[in-house]
């Protein structure tokens, strides 16, 4: 009786995991089956994630590197298997990256969300990333001390807006969060214009690369060019991360 009561509980704790990470439903699910459910959860998420990591390649994605330079994917997101692209977005990736390396020396390229390593499940809260051609990348940052390797304003990578001029009004029902109550608590850290500049005019140069989202008044100030689009403004704000696409 007790199970069947906690039924639709366990449900809505494995969908919820599964839109998260992929694998934590699954796991959730299988973990009730084990007197000590808490290891046994750790035990068996870390073993889907694992498998997929190496069968990813099945369904035509493959994770990008977590640790190591001039490009990783930010742990959180790996930690979540969210990090899964295809192999020509990788290769994409990894390009920019060497030239934002060799552009301005020991620059990091941080990759945030990409997509799942298999399905089509779009990743939320953002409406696409369902197909493994889409990544966001987080914005290169300065503190006190110069160039900061790798580091952003917000653990999450997401959510330290570049505030400025916008045509967006606030909606009853949008993606365009303002978090301004967030804000406050992230460490003084400053945009780094010439890396963006930089990032923007190489994917504007790479024929690869079909669609680059960026806020409007950031893409005016740095340069960008005709890939550049305005995502809308229902959907997620381009002031703290550069969405790409092929
Ligand atoms: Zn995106």
């Amino acid at each position: 009786m007790r199970l069947r009561a906690a039924v639709p509980l366990h449900a809505s704790v494995a969908l919820v995991l599964t839109v998260l990470t992929f694998t934590g439903g699954a796991a959730w699910l299988s973990a009730l089956a084990f007197r000590r459910r808490w290891l046994a959860l750790g035990a068996l998420y870390l073993a889907l994630s694992a498998t997929l990591w190496v069968a990813a390649p099945l369904w035509g994605r493959q994770p990008m590197p977590c640790w190591g330079e001039p490009l990783r994917a930010k742990g959180i997101y790996c930690a979540m298997n969210r990090t899964y692209v295809t192999p020509e977005l990788a290769l994409v990736l990894a390009d920019l990256a060497g030239a934002m390396e060799a552009a301005h020396p020991g620059t990091i390229t941080l990759m945030l969300d990409g997509g799942f390593p298999a399905t089509n499940l779009p990743l939320l809260p953002h409406l696409s990333h369902d197909d493994g051609q889409k990544a966001d990348l987080a914005f290169w940052y300065r503190d006190a001390q110069g160039y900061a390797p790798a580091r952003t304003p917000s653990p999450l990578g997401y959510f330290a807006f570049e505030a400025g001029p916008t045509d967006c009004r606030p909606g009853s029902f949008s993606l365009r969060w303002n978090l301004a109550w967030l804000q406050p608590f992230w460490p003084e850290m400053t945009l780094d214009g010439p890396r963006l500049e930089t990032a923007l005019a190489l994917l504007e140069a790479d024929g690869r690369v079909g669609k680059v989202f960026v806020e409007p008044h950031l893409a005016q100030r740095h340069g960008a060019g005709s890939k550049v689009r305005f995502q809308g403004c229902r959907a997620a704000r381009h002031d703290d991360h550069i969405h790409l696409q092929l």
